[in-house]
């Protein structure tokens, strides 16, 4: 089965092909010949991940799915959420996002936060959703080098390392991606 995921982030297309057997092949934006940027204008992860999944349907007419991920921050009342990727303005950057966090945290002992990951998947004329949640806290400084985004200033809940120390296996077994990629194969190898 082949089926397109709809991203142009490469961390992502990598760790989600980790995460699949071999039954079904991903084909990048690239790969079906997607170049622009696709729309995501909602104020929640669910909203955003339809848009993308239903933009990809209906301009390139292929089966596929799309996620959206979100970092909540409990003393910060659930930011960045929804607004992640761009919390430090336009351009998106990693660097700059970080930046803005740690210092907003700054004098807070309150480091709770958690990764949510919503995946929509267009088959067909159906569509379905799938979850996934990593718990953690937010370390104080960057730490590790591997992964990417929030990465570094992310301890999962459990661990002495950040998400950027860990393989990508061990990221995927207890990631937020991961988990919402595993209810997805799940779904797809009963269809
Ligand atoms: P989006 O799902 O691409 O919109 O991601 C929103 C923001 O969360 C971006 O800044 C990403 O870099 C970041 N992000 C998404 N997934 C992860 C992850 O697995 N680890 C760290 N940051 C992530």
């Amino acid at each position: 089965m082949k089926i397109c995921f709809a991203t142009n982030n490469k961390n992502k297309i990598r760790e989600v092909k980790a995460a699949l057997g071999k039954e079904i092949e991903i084909l990048s934006l690239e790969e079906i010949g997607c170049k622009e940027e696709l729309p995501e204008t909602g104020d929640t992860l669910e909203h955003n991940a339809f848009q993308k999944a239903q933009y990809v349907k209906e301009h390139f007419n292929v089966e596929c799915f799309a996620d959206d991920t979100g970092l909540e921050v409990d003393a910060l009342e659930g930011e960045p959420g929804v607004y992640s990727g761009r919390y430090a303005g336009e351009p998106r950057s990693d660097e700059r996002n970080i930046d803005l966090l740690l210092k907003k945290l700054e004098n807070s002992s309150i480091r709770k936060a958690r990764f949510k990951t919503v995946i929509a998947l267009l088959i067909g004329d159906d569509k379905y959703k799938f979850e996934g949640v990593a718990e953690g806290e937010i370390l104080k400084e960057r730490t590790g080098t591997g992964g990417f985004g929030y990465d570094p200033i992310f301890r999962p809940t459990g661990f002495s390392k950040s998400f950027a120390e860990l393989s990508l296996e061990k990221k995927n077994e207890i990631s937020h991606r991961g988990k919402a990629v595993r209810a997805l194969i799940d779904f797809l190898n009963q269809v």
